[in-house]
């Protein structure tokens, strides 16, 4: 494993970080035991960064219990992250602080993030309900070790949250495909120069970059190297980049575990040929024409109040364009399920707008379900399906 220096804690961070937003489930409940087998499977080749967050649902408890019960909570580092999202006034910090801590079963955090942090008129609220002077106080106890954000915004609110606390490390979406999209290369330059840690979320854009990546692009990397996956090279792209410090990745199979491990072993800043970049170029131009909603599938905007499957309606629009139209139906049709009354379907959409609030990605989801309605349930496909639920006798399609 590689590790690269925090130069505000002096710490050393492994490479590869592991991202515990998605552990392995079984019937929908978190799979505890296939999840201590990554953990330690991680702790074993040298991962040391644990990355989670109050809303990743069982997911600090379980990483919490993994350490404790290996006695492994020295070894590490946890970050975690305050819900903004969840917070109505500063009596709330301290609410999801100290239950982080007990789900965690720890008396500190390495790292406290502020939680998708977009803009400076959230950070301003956040400040007039007093958050600076209770991270100085948890400082001050030891609670928090180093402060810092996650970012989901435009570029130019980054570099100005940048300059309005002392943080100690930021979290950004970035990969090749992102290079300049939120806080993008300029913003992971600028952090880097400031000394901050910068660790990347994203890196495989939700798949998109690993077993999502359109055919014809998978064969470019292919054609390249023959060992290598799409995955592989993703995760090279942003080792190659020495401001780069720790690449989050959401293993949840101990065959990735072991892949990213053995790249982490030799992957180092400045290692990527020009025939390299070259291909990363390639890639992107077949990417780029094929992807058409820049949807993660973090399921953020989830529940819909009207059971819209709304990842899953972007990953079947995005797939009849990246794999082609019949594969992109078929997805739809046993992702969202379009034959009975509340199965997910786009149409299902009554345009509230809770969805957009909580998006990352800033998607326009309503119009964007619009689009997904008109590809992938056309006139008539609703029409035929009409008909069979009338000789059905029940309602299908409304
Ligand atoms: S806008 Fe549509 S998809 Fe979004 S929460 Fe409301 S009903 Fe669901
Ligand atoms: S629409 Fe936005 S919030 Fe919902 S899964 Fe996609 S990226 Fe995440």
């Amino acid at each position: 494993m590689q590790f690269r220096t925090d130069k505000k804690s002096g710490g050393k961070l492994s490479i590869l970080g592991m991202g515990c937003m998605r552990f392995p489930r079984n019937l929908g409940v978190t799979d505890t035991k296939e999840a201590e087998r990554l953990i330690l499977g991680a702790i074993e080749r040298g991962v040391n960064y644990f990355d989670t967050a109050y809303i990743y649902p069982g997911s600090e408890e379980v990483l919490g219990a993994v350490l404790a019960k290996a006695g492994a909570r020295g070894k590490v580092s946890i970050a975690t992250k305050l819900p903004l999202v969840l917070c109505r006034s500063g009596a709330d910090f301290d609410k999801f602080f100290d239950k982080e801590l007990e789900r965690l079963q720890t008396d500190y955090v390495d790292y406290y993030l502020m939680h998708m942090l977009t803009d400076m008129a959230l950070w301003d609220k956040f400040r007039s309900w007093g958050i600076e002077d209770w991270l100085a106080e948890k400082k001050r106890r030891g609670q928090i070790r180093q402060a810092g954000f996650s970012f989901h915004g435009q570029r130019d609110e980054f570099l100005r949250l940048l300059d309005a606390y002392p943080w100690e490390l930021c979290q950004i979406q970035y990969n090749y495909s992102d290079e300049n999209y939120q806080a993008g290369v300029t913003g992971l330059k600028k952090a880097a120069q400031m000394g901050l840690p910068v660790v990347v979320m994203e890196p495989l854009l939700g798949g998109k970059l690993a077993g999502g990546l359109p055919p014809d692009a998978a064969a470019l990397f292919k054609q390249a190297n023959q060992a290598l996956s799409p995955a592989g090279w993703a995760l090279r792209w942003l080792w190659n980049q020495s401001e780069v410090t720790v690449v989050l990745s959401g293993m949840n199979a101990l065959g990735q575990l072991e892949e990213n491990a053995a790249l982490a072993e030799s992957s180092v800043p400045g290692m990527l040929t020009d025939a390299e970049h070259a291909v990363y170029r390639e890639v992107l131009e077949v990417f780029n024409k094929s992807y058409k909603i820049h949807c993660t599938g973090c399921n953020y905007c989830m529940p819909c109040p009207k059971n819209v499957n709304i990842p899953g309606c972007f990953a079947a629009y995005n797939t009849s364009y990246s794999i082609g139209f019949v594969a992109g139906m078929q997805q739809y049709m046993t992702s969202s399920v379009p034959t009975s009354d509340n199965t997910g379907r786009a149409v299902q959409c009554v345009e509230c707008g809770k969805c957009e609030k909580h998006c990352p990605q800033h998607i326009a989801i309503r119009r964007e379900l619009k689009a997904v309605r008109r590809r992938l349930e056309p006139w008539w496909l609703r029409l035929g399906i009409g008909a069979a639920r009338a000789f059905l006798g029940r309602k299908m399609l409304p």
